[in-house]
This record gives structure tokens, sequence and C-alpha cells, in this order.
């Protein structure tokens, strides 16, 4: 199913230069599931109604807020707003929930690389998930942010240290990019990285910002071709690298921002969109994980302390331990006489 829509969506993409919906899946059987493509401003967008019809939830307006809803998922959208939360997780679009002669859009984008592989992993490509690297954030020289004593590349290398051991416990074979005060560059980062063709690259940092009330957790997947970072509307037409990974990245992000916003008692502030360059230019599928703002009180004795550090390192391993459980190959049948 989700090839077919791919690809008719694709042809239809060519087509419509105009703001006329239009249908694909033409056929009476596929006209259930069809679901209406509009182009606004060279953004395609689609339907909000048919795609809650395509995922079988009901719909629901209220002033702003427009609800999808199911026995099983619940997703909420603000009118002219840049998130979605998706079964209780904050999640940034590429493009702004808009309305059009009283219909709700959702970007085309966003239907296919934020919200599509949280719904459907069974469309994400199956893989093994066996080598990971972990790329503890900044080292030697660059102390990355510090407030106090505390500085952020010695909790980014306590917590990966953590992790690792965590992964190794459970069977899989893990690299660091470093493994203790040194400064590698983002350079060799990603090119050590590339070496070693890794199923999974975690990047772990940690957060600051000039008003020490701000605290929680944000987590990083690099911008799809296309759209625009979290934090600006100026798109990034071409792919980086790591867009081969887009609907892997799409769900780890998810699933690492759930575990640890549920581990600990900080603010979610979303799974989020940017080219760094370590989760841009890494051929894998790469996270960035800021887990907490050194600036924050709450959250910088957290992270100075061993409980939250594994708190933290144990939710990244369990999100990837989900990953890994989603993308597993099938196998194939045994045979039946
Ligand atoms: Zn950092």
């Amino acid at each position: 199913m989700q090839r077919t829509v791919r690809t008719i969506i694709a042809i239809l993409a060519c087509l419509l230069m105009s703001a006329q919906p239009a249908l694909y899946g033409q056929s009476a059987a596929n006209k259930q599931k069809a679901i209406r493509v509009l182009t606004l401003n060279r953004v395609q967008f689609l339907y909000m109604e048919d795609v809650a019809r395509f995922y079988g939830f009901k719909m629901a307006v209220n002033g702003k807020t427009i609800t999808l809803s199911s026995k099983y998922s619940r997703l909420v959208f603000t009118n002219d707003g840049r998130t979605a939360n998706i079964n209780t997780v904050e999640q940034y679009l590429a493009f702004s929930i808009r309305t059009y002669q009283g219909h709700v859009l959702l970007s085309l984008i966003d239907f296919q690389k934020v919200i599509d592989p949280i719904l459907r992993p069974g469309t994400i490509p199956r893989h093994v998930v066996r080598k990971i690297v972990i790329d503890p954030g900044h080292g030697g020289k660059d102390p990355g942010c510090q407030s106090g004593v505390v500085k952020e590349k010695d909790v980014n290398l306590q917590v990966s240290l953590r992790l690792a051991d965590l992964l190794r416990k459970r069977g899989y074979t893990v690299y660091m990019t470093r493994q203790s005060d040194i400064f590698p560059t983002l350079d060799q980062r990603v090119n050590a990285a590339n070496k070693i063709k890794p199923d999974l690259y975690i990047s772990l940092h940690c957060n600051a910002t000039a008003n020490p009330a701000i605290d929680g957790i944000e987590v990083y997947c690099a911008t799809a071709a296309g759209s625009a970072p979290s934090d600006s509307k100026v798109i990034s037409a071409k792919p980086c690298p790591a867009n081969a990974y887009d609907l892997e990245n799409a769900f780890l992000a998810y699933h690492i921002q759930k575990r640890l916003v549920s581990a600990i008692r900080t603010s979610d502030r979303g799974a989020r969109h940017k080219r760094f360059k370590v989760i841009a230019d890494t051929t894998a599928p790469c996270i960035l994980v800021e887990m907490g703002f050194l600036t924050n009180a709450g959250d910088r004795q957290g992270l100075s302390h061993s409980q939250r550090q594994m708190l933290t390192a144990t939710a990244i391993a369990n999100a990837i331990e989900e990953y890994k459980n989603a993308v597993v190959p099938k196998t194939p049948r045994a045979a039946t006489n």
C-alpha cells in the first residue's frame, strides 16, 4: 500500500500546478482510502479529513485544535501551528497546519516523513541493527556548554559510557568516537563512523540557553530535503546523506523522545529537525539527543548525578531496542509439507 500511495502521489505531484485538489487512487477500490493533494505556494498539502480516513481515525475540530484519534492513537494539531502531539510526544512539523476553503491541510512531506513512519513502522525498510556508534559531543579543548563546574563534554562522555555498557550487555557491537577527554573534529567523527558502516549513530549533547527557567529534552534528526529545520522557515532544497534514512530517523527520534520524557521529569521540547553535521553527513540512521539544559538548575543537577545519567542511558537503550524490533528483517516461513 505504501509503495502504491507514494507512486501515485509522486505522479500527481508532477501534474499538480494549481490549487485544484486531485484524488489519487482513481479506482473504486481505492476511493475509500483516497487522499486529496493540493499544491499551495509550491508546497503540497493533503486534506486532513482524508488522512484521518486513511488511518481509520475519527477527526474532531474544536476551535484551532484538530484531533485525530482511534482506540490506539491520538494526534493533536493546531491550526497555524508547526507542532503535532503524537500520543503525548511533541513532534515538529516541516510546515504549519493550515486551512483552505474550510478544509484542514497537512503537508505531504510531514505525512510521509514524520507521521507515517511513526504510525506505520512496517513501512520502514527492514535491516539488522547490530553495530552502533555513540558520539559523546565535544571533548578536550572544546568543553561544549558550561554552567558552574559542570561541563557538557564530561556529562556527554559519562552518559555515553553508560549507554555503551548497556548496549554491549544487550549484545550490540558498540564503537565510540571518543572514550576519553579528547577532541575529534566533526569531520573525524563522521568519517570514522562512515568507515565502520554502523546500523545506527547516536550523538549525545547537553543544551544551554540564556533563560535559566527553560529545561527539557530535544531530539534531532536531519531535516528532510524540501522542508525547513525546526528553528527556521528556510527550506533545505538539496538532500544530505542522512536523508536516505528519513523514515528510520523519524521513528527513532520519536521513540527516544518519548522514552526520555517519560523516564525523566523534565519538559518535552519535541522531536526536531536540523542538519547538525554529525547527523547530516553520516550514512546511517542517526540521531542527536540534547539530554537537558545545563543552564537550568534542575536539569544540571540531574545530569551531574548517576541516577539521571542511568535513566537517560536506559531510556535511549530501550528506544534502540524498540527500533531494532520494529525493523527486524522478516524471517522466511518454515516450509510446510
Ligand atoms: Zn553540544
